[in-house]
């Protein structure tokens, strides 16, 4: 087990902006990360520069104190599961699983390598398949065998980069808490790579969210959640994503496209007559009639555009109209984050069993 640590690392391809900005963090040992961004973020570079597949531009990288900047992949003793498994199609699962052990740097008698096989196998369910060839494996079987192939070794730490994403919704949830059961059990250091926002939240101890090779925020999945630091990392994490309202505050209220809210106590005086853009969750929105609206809580009449029926749950979309000036800033904003987060329609999730037609208020 490892403890890594990422002090200001930089990636330049050519003389373009860098693929990774001074990026610091420090990975605990047995501690499980995930790394989540938008596509072309760095999330794959940063693991390609920890496991060694990528020179580091400038920064330090050390494993448990040591600096590794310079070490050989091989000598840096970490394991990586890619996302296309690369297995080799010619041998079996259980000489696949092997493999890294039978490498000549690896110093493991061939009398040990039949149990380490078997350990990993039981481990991940494979004991069936330990002859068959990759072909003749579904997609999830392949999985667990390349993550066979990382536990075998008895690594320092586990690097995945979105070891699920070829497989359906079903086996990636099956996967997904299989992954946290083995970390979980082996207590390896774990670094994951994923834009999937499940994953994301369900996995680590830890989520860094990157955007185009900056570190925004690291912290706990609740955390990330309730206090986001900036308006990138509150549209980015949460599925459907956070609504974003432009407010103008005018003394004790702030003043929403559809009505006026209580002002809250984090905005001071001196906002008094500003525009200022409120995030508000999908849940934090209820269907009720007017007349039955819990006290304290605030209501508005509003269109509802369509609506998506999930069985569970029912997002409810409408749309707004903002006077020309909030327009504008929203469309500044917008491009800023990369048209990630900024609409002009909000999200509403509702309990599907309520019903809502068309025009319902929300
Ligand atoms: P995705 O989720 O799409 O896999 P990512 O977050 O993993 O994306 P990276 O693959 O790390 O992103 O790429 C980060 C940036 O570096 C991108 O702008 C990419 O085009 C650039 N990049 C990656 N590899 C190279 C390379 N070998 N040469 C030049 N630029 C590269």
């Amino acid at each position: 087990m490892a403890r890594i640590e990422l002090r200001n690392l930089v990636k330049r391809y050519g003389d373009g902006f860098p693929a990774i900005n001074d990026v610091s963090l420090d990975i605990a040992d047995g501690e499980f990360v995930i790394l989540v961004g938008p596509s072309g973020c760095g999330k794959s570079t940063l693991l390609r520069m920890i496991v060694g597949l990528e020179d580091i531009s400038e920064g330090d990288l050390l494993i448990d104190g040591k600096r590794v900047n310079d070490l050989a992949p091989r000598d840096r003793d970490l394991a990586m599961v890619f996302q296309n498994y690369a297995l080799y199609p010619h041998l079996t699962v259980g000489e696949n699983i092997a493999f890294p052990l039978r490498l000549n740097h690896s110093k493991v008698p061939e009398s040990e390598i039949a149990g380490r096989v078997q350990r990993a196998a039981d481990m991940l369910e494979l004991n069936d398949h330990l002859d068959r060839k990759p072909a003749n494996l579904s997609g999830g079987q392949r999985q667990r065998v390349a993550m066979g192939r990382a536990i075998v070794r008895d690594a320092k730490a586990f690097l995945f980069d979105e070891p699920l994403s070829n497989l359906d919704a079903k086996l990636r949830g099956q996967m997904r808490t299989e992954i946290a059961r083995m970390q979980r059990a082996l207590a390896t250091t774990t670094v994951y790579v994923t834009h999937d926002q499940t994953e994301a939240l369900t996995l680590g101890d830890r989520v860094a969210v990157l955007r185009k090779g900056v570190l925004q925020q690291v912290a706990s999945p609740r955390e990330l959640y309730e206090q986001p630091v900036n308006l990138f990392v509150a549209g980015f994490i949460g599925s459907p994503p956070m609504n974003f309202l432009p407010a103008r505050v005018r003394g004790d209220v702030l003043e929403l496209p559809f009505g006026t809210v209580p002002k809250p106590a984090v905005v001071g005086g001196e906002h008094d007559g500003k525009l200022l853009i409120v995030g508000v969750r999908p849940e934090h929105f209820d269907d009720v009639e007017v007349t039955d609206a819990p006290a304290g809580a605030v209501t508005f009449d509003v269109q509802v555009d369509v609506t998506e029926w999930l069985g569970n749950e029912l997002y409810a979309y409408v749309p707004f109209e903002a006077e020309a000036e909030t327009r504008k800033q929203l469309e500044e904003l917008d491009r800023e984050l990369d048209g990630e987060s900024l609409r002009n329609q909000l999200v509403v999730t509702l309990d599907a069993m309520s019903s809502v037609r068309d025009g319902d208020a929300a």
